[in-house]
Parts: C-alpha cells; structure tokens; sequence
C-alpha cells in the first residue's frame, strides 16, 4: 500500500504473498523491499497523465470533495482518447485447475490527503479471493472497506449459497448508501463472471478459452 515509485505494485503484492511474510507493507519500508528485490520501479514523473492531471486541476478550482472529480464525463470521454493504458486496474483468473486469484491497483481518488489507504490494497475489502470466488472493486474505498465488501461477497456466495450475480449485487447495494457507488468484477469456482457496476461506466473484459469480450457503458 501507498508505494509512490512501483511501476506495478500488483507485481510487489505477488512477490510478498509468494515469500509468505510480511502479508503487507506501506510506503518507503514497501519501496526499499521492492528496490531490494528488483522490482522494476518508475517515477511519480512518468505517473502523470493529462486526464489525472486534468481530473486534480479541476478538483483543486471546484474545491471539491476528495474523488469528485473522478466520474467527469468530460474528462471521462478524454479518457477513451487519451488514458486507455492508465488507471485503476482490476483482474480475477480461474484457471484450468480451478485455482482463483483477485488483483487491484490504482491511484486512489483525486484529492486524497497524503496518507490515506483506500480499499484496493486491504484484502477483504477491495480485493479477494478463495476457492470458491476471486473479486475486485473499484468505488469511493471508505464504503469497501466500512462493508468488508470483497470478503462479504465471498461469504454470501460460502455461507447463503447465493448465485454470484445476486452476491455481487447485493454487496453493491450495501455500499452505495454509505457513498461507495462503484462496481466490481468476479468470477466463481464454476466460472460464472458477474461485473455490475452502479457508476456511470466501467471498462470491463471477459477471457473465456480465448473468447474476448469489452464493453464500456451499461450495455
Ligand atoms: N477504490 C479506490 C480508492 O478508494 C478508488 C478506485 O480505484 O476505484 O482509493
């Protein structure tokens, strides 16, 4: 969490759950173990994007609310144009031998303090995976993280034998009241896929025994 110079911190998480111990790390003491282990690093310079850049100008004049910037529709529809290969990024797998995996990276919201850790990097909120389900989220994080949103999604699929689809849109209507309109991507154990969303648009992609599929906004 909170590492300012990894080109891709999804690659550092792999590294610390391969090796066991620690299961998390924060800012520089995250960093100098990523410099240590050849992580590949890069700089808060190469970071920056017009669309971001734009997003916290815009912020900063309207002096709004951390992350109410972050659905501009204008800035929204540069991003097709412009910033396809940045931003937050989420991905669930089930392999051919059953086994599940969830991964989640992002800049967090415009606006935010210096500091502050959303849910992307706190499994059980953001992100998570066991054997019958792997999730990733994306949304205002305090909302992921009040509701334990991705490990509450895996119990209702566990514990009240839910269809993934209904899980999903149940754990998303428990954290929009409390301002975590957002979305999520999962898969299940069976390889059912659900990817609902309650934001204006999510990029979104399926890989099924190499069937693509993307889509953008709710249809
Ligand atoms: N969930 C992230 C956060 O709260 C924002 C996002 O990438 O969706 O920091």
């Amino acid at each position: 969490a909170g590492v300012t110079n990894v080109k891709s911190p999804i690659s550092l998480a792999k590294l610390l759950l391969e090796k066991g111990w620690p299961l998390m790390m924060v800012g520089s003491g995250a960093e100098k173990f990523a410099e240590g282990e050849g992580i590949e690093l890069t700089t808060q310079k190469k970071l920056k994007t017009d669309l971001r850049k734009a997003q916290w100008e815009k912020w900063k004049a309207t002096k709004g609310s951390p992350g109410s910037t972050d659905e501009d529709d204008e800035a929204m529809s540069a991003v097709l144009e412009l910033d396809f290969e940045t931003g937050t990024v989420g991905a669930v797998a089930l392999d051919s031998d059953g086994n599940l995996a969830a991964a989640t990276s992002t800049g967090g919201m415009t606006g935010k303090p210096p500091g502050r850790i959303g849910d992307t990097a706190i499994i059980g909120a953001g992100t998570w995976a066991d054997q019958n389900v792997a999730i990733s989220c994306t949304g205002v994080g305090e909302a992921y993280i009040r509701t334990s949103a991705a490990k509450r999604l895996a119990d209702l699929v566990e514990l009240t034998e839910s269809n993934l689809e209904d899980a999903a849109e149940t754990v998303l209507s428990e954290v929009s009241p409390i301002g975590g309109r957002g979305g999520l991507i999962a898969v299940d154990s069976d390889g059912n896929i659900s990817m609902p969303f309650k934001t204006t648009m999510m990029y979104r992609g399926s890989w099924i025994d190499g069937e693509i599929s993307t889509a953008i906004g709710p249809n």
